[in-house]
């Protein structure tokens, strides 16, 4: 999650391998539907690398393990393949 002390600062977004974050209303976002804290990409959140005010905690209502994550990666790729190219 991103807590409200994000400064729009834009650079997590182009990070997320998951296309995860987004702006929202007032500042960023993260869809916990769409985020594995990198799992199944790289070895580290790779959105946190790069925060400069290191605002992007866990979210307390989605503590998920590793497993749990990389089976929410594996829908992702499932899902991003059953959609025909453009
Ligand atoms: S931890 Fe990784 S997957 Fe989750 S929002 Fe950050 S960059 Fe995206
Ligand atoms: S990197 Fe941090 S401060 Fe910058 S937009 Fe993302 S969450 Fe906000």
């Amino acid at each position: 999650m991103i807590t409200d002390d994000c400064i729009n600062c834009d650079v997590c977004e182009p990070e997320c391998p998951n296309e995860a974050i987004t702006q929202g209303a007032e500042i960023y976002e993260i869809n916990p539907n769409k985020c594995t804290e990198c799992v199944g990409h790289y070895d580290t959140p790779q959105c946190r690398e790069v925060c400069p005010v290191d605002c992007i905690p866990v979210h307390p209502q989605y503590l998920e393990d590793k497993n749990q994550l990389m089976l929410k990666y594996q829908g992702l790729m499932a899902q991003k393949k059953g959609v025909p190219a453009s």
